[in-house]
């Protein structure tokens, strides 16, 4: 059985936005909406936990109204704070879940066949799974200063996504261990479990930016 997990609970502050970025509108409907909607589409998941800004709880939980069976809970100060208070509410709602999937409210296109293809993975043993795609641009690792240090081979990198899909107890042993991860997969490579990977999609790509939005608005349009 599969849990989701969405942390929204972002302020959105390189979207500019007014309120959190979750609830910008994307062709009429906030990314976070877009976002469950993929979840549940898959067919794979049992139950989404989403994690919101404490302050426009009511507001996310109305948005989300007409998705089920989704739970709104308040999320925290960073995103592991908000993926940990969802973890719970998720091993509360769901007690006998063997795999959890989290994912970016932001992914608003996620195609629902990679929340499949993460799950089914998941599914056929790995403890964890991340989608990734190959790095288009070169990337440099520079210092304080923005000297470049050196250039990793592109061939070794990859871009990461969400879904990221775990057993639910490897989750639960990175979290009891956490410190501050951008990604949960960071996580739980610091408990020493072996991360695997699936081949990403383009269509998932985060909303970051305005740029990104009016990029997203134009797919959406067609
Ligand atoms: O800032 P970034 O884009 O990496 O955030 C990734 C996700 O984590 C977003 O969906 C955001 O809403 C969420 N987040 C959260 N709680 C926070 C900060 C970010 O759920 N306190």
């Amino acid at each position: 059985m599969t849990v989701a997990l969405v942390p929204a609970a972002g302020r959105g502050e390189r979207l500019g936005s007014a309120g959190p970025k979750a609830m910008v509108s994307l062709h009429g409907l906030p990314l976070v909406a877009h976002a469950v909607r993929g979840l549940l589409d898959a067919g794979c998941v049992r139950h989404v936990v989403v994690a919101a800004p404490s302050d426009h709880l009511a507001e996310m939980t109305a948005a989300l109204s007409s998705f089920e069976p989704v739970t709104v809970v308040p999320g925290g100060a960073d995103r592991t704070a908000s993926v940990r208070l969802a973890l719970l509410a998720a091993l509360d709602h769901v007690p006998d879940a063997k795999i959890v999937l989290v994912h970016d409210a932001a992914r608003a296109f996620t195609p629902p066949a990679l929340v499949r293809s993460v799950t089914e993975a998941v599914a056929a043993g790995a403890p964890a799974v991340v989608p990734v795609l190959p790095v288009a641009d070169t990337v440099k690792r520079v210092d304080a200063d923005g000297v470049v240090v050196d250039t990793p081979s592109r061939a070794d990198l990859r871009a990461v996504q969400t879904p990221q899909g775990f057993a639910i107890d490897v989750l639960r042993r990175a979290y009891e261990a956490a410190d501050v991860a951008t990604d949960d997969a960071g996580l739980v490579e610091r408990i020493g479990v072996p991360v695997h990977t699936v081949p990403g999609d383009v269509a998932a790509m985060k909303i970051t930016t305005p740029f990104d939005l009016a990029v997203a608005e134009a797919v959406f349009a067609r």
